[in-house]
C-alpha cells in the first residue's frame, strides 16, 4: 500500500516512510491511497480477540507487508500489555442506550497512550531495521508530553526532548514528564508560554540542517500511525456492542479532530458507524466548520479543557480531503488558503459529505463542569475532556437511534483541579499517579529562545 499527500503534490510513499515523516514534505498529510476494508466477519469476530490482535490486524492492514505480521504481533501484545486494564479500552455502561469507552488505563492515563505505546515500538523497530537513530522533540500544553516519555523512555536508537511551558501545566501532568530516570529522556521547562514551545519547534525542523544533523522527528498527531492504532477502539467497542449487525454512533471530545477521524477511518474500513458527534470546548473552530461552512480561526481561549485549547485542527485536512472526493487540487488550494488568512469558505458539496458522518457541537466549561457533577451522581466521575462530549451531546436533537458510544479521553486524577472545582470532591488516584508523586523529578530550565534550545537539543542528541 502507498500513501499519498492530501496536497498532491509529494511523491507517494511507503507506510515505513509515512510513520517516519510525519508531514508530507508539500505540507499535507498522509493518507493511504485506498482505505483497506475488513468483512462482516472479521468485524464479528474482533469481540473474540484480545484488543492486541484485534490492533495488529488493523496495523497489518495498513503495513501492507512492510513489517512481518509475527512482529507486528509482538510489538502490538508489548504496547498494550502497559495497560492497568485487561480489556485494555473497557466499556463501562451508563444507562440503556449509552457507554463510555475508558481509553486512559495506559502509563500516563491519557488517551494519547494507546497511539503512542505503539508508535514507540514501530519508530524502535524500523530504526533498528535501517541502522539509524531518531532524536524526537515534542512541544507540549500537557498530555502528549507525558505519553511520549512513557512510550519512547528506555528505547533504542531513540532520544526525546520534551518542552513544556514552566508553571502553565498541573503539578501531575509535569511528573509523567519528569519523574522518567531514563538516559534516552530530556525534559525542558521553557519560560514562556505553549504558543512559545510550538514556535521554537516549527523552527527546529525549518532548519534542515539542524533537522538532519540531529534526525529531527515529531509524534505529533498528523502522524498517520497514530490515526491508524486509534481507529482500533472503534471496531473492538463496536464489535463489543453486537456490530457490525448494529450501527454504533460516538462521541468525541476533539481538538486537532486526530480521534474523531480515527472513527471515519474505521468507518471506511467498514464499521456501521451511524454517525461520530466531534465536540470541541470554547475553541470550537471544528464545530462552527461542520455547522455553518467556513473554517476560521479565532482567539485561543483557555479552558478547563486544555488538551482541546486549539484553533486549527490539522486532521480536519484529512476529512476535507476525503469529502472532496479526494481531490488534492481543491485540498492545497484551501488549506494554503487558510494558512495565509486563517479563514476559509468550505465547498457546500464536501460539507454536505462530511456532514453524513460528522455532526460538530460546542460546550463551555460550566456545561462541562454540570457534566461532571451529573457524572459523578451517577457513579464515576470523568475528567474535563470527556465532560465537554457529554455536555455537547445535550445539544444533539435529534440524537442518533442505537448504541451511543462516548470515548474517555483521560483518567479524571490527571485533571485534579478542574474536577475538584466542579464536584467539590477530589477524583480518586489511580495508581499510576500515586507512582509519580513519590519519585523525584528531574528537568532542565530554558529560555524560550531558538538558538538555546537548539544547542540544548544538539548536545543532548550527539553526547
Ligand atoms: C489530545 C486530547 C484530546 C483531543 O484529541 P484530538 O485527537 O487532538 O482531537 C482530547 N482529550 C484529551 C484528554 C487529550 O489528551
Amino acid at each position: 500500500m502507498r500513501y499519498v499527500s492530501t496536497r498532491g503534490a509529494a511523491p507517494p510513499v511507503s507506510f515505513v516512510e509515512a510513520v517516519l515523516a510525519g508531514l508530507a514534505p508539500d505540507g499535507g498529510l498522509y493518507v493511504p491511497d485506498r482505505w483497506p476494508t475488513f468483512s462482516a466477519e472479521a468485524i464479528a469476530g474482533v469481540a473474540d480477540i484480545p484488543y492486541a490482535q484485534a490492533a495488529a490486524q488493523v496495523l497489518g492492514a495498513f503495513a501492507g507487508g512492510e513489517i512481518d505480521a509475527a512482529e507486528l504481533e509482538a510489538m502490538c501484545a508489548a504496547a498494550y500489555a502497559t495497560f492497568e486494564h485487561a480489556a485494555v479500552a473497557p466499556l463501562r455502561q451508563l444507562s440503556p442506550d449509552r457507554w463510555l469507552l475508558e481509553l486512559f488505563h495506559g502509563p500516563s492515563l491519557a488517551f494519547k497512550d494507546v497511539a503512542l505505546q505503539l508508535l514507540a515500538r514501530l519508530y524502535e523497530h524500523i530504526l533498528q531495521r535501517q541502522g539509524r537513530r531518531l532524536t524526537i522533540v515534542c512541544a507540549t500544553s500537557g498530555d502528549t508530553g507525558g505519553a511520549a516519555v512513557e512510550a519512547l523512555r528506555g528505547r533504542a536508537n531513540i532520544r526525546l526532548v520534551v518542552m513544556f511551558p514552566e508553571g502553565r501545566i498541573s503539578d501531575i501532568q509535569r511528573r509523567f514528564m519528569t519523574t522518567a530516570p531514563d538516559a534516552n529522556v530530556a525534559t525542558v521547562a521553557v519560560d514562556g508560554d505553549f504558543d512559545d514551545c510550538q514556535r521554537i519547534l516549527k523552527s527546529l525542523f525549518r532548519d534542515q540542517v539542524f533537522a538532519r544533523e540531529v534526525s529531527l522527528a515529531a509524534v505529533n498527531s498528523i502522524n498517520f500511525a497514530r490515526l491508524a492504532a486509534q481507529s482500533v477502539y472503534y471496531f473492538t467497542s463496536a464489535a463489543a456492542l453486537g456490530g457490525p449487525e448494529r450501527p454504533v454512533a460516538f462521541a468525541v471530545p476533539t481538538g486537532n479532530f486526530g480521534d474523531a477521524f480515527a472513527g471515519w477511518m474505521a468507518r471506511a474500513m467498514g464499521l456501521p458507524v451511524s454517525r461520530i458527534i466531534a465536540a470541541t470546548n470554547a475553541n470550537d473552530i471544528l464545530a462552527r466548520a461542520l455547522t455553518q461552512g467556513r473554517y476560521a480561526r479565532a482567539s485561543l481561549a483557555a479552558t478547563e479543557s486544555p488538551a482541546m485549547d486549539i484553533q486549527s485542527a490539522s486532521n480536519f485536512e484529512r476529512l476535507m480531503f476525503e469529502a472532496a472526493g479526494r481531490d488534492a487540487d481543491a485540498t492545497r488550494r484551501l488549506f494554503e488558503g487558510f494558512d495565509q488568512s486563517g479563514d476559509v469558505a468550505l465547498d457546500p458539496a464536501a460539507l454536505r459529505r462530511a456532514g453524513e458522518v460528522f455532526t460538530g457541537v460546542s460546550a463551555s466549561d460550566a456545561e462541562g463542569a454540570q457534566a461532571m457533577r451529573a457524572s459523578l451522581a451517577s457513579g464515576g466521575v470523568v475528567d474535563p475532556h470527556t465532560a465537554i462530549a457529554i455536555a455537547g451531546l445535550r445539544k444533539v436533537d435529534p440524537l442518533p437511534k442505537g448504541p451511543l458510544v462516548v470515548l474517555s479521553t483521560a483518567h479524571p486524577a490527571k485533571f485534579p483541579e478542574a474536577v475538584s472545582a466542579a464536584t467539590g470532591a477530589p477524583p480518586p488516584t489511580p495508581p499510576a499517579a500515586a507512582r509519580v508523586h513519590a519519585l523525584s523529578e528531574r528537568f532542565d530550565r530554558i529560555a524560550a529562545d531558538v538558538a538555546a534550545v537548539k544547542a540544548y537539543v544538539r548536545a543532548f542528541a550527539t553526547q
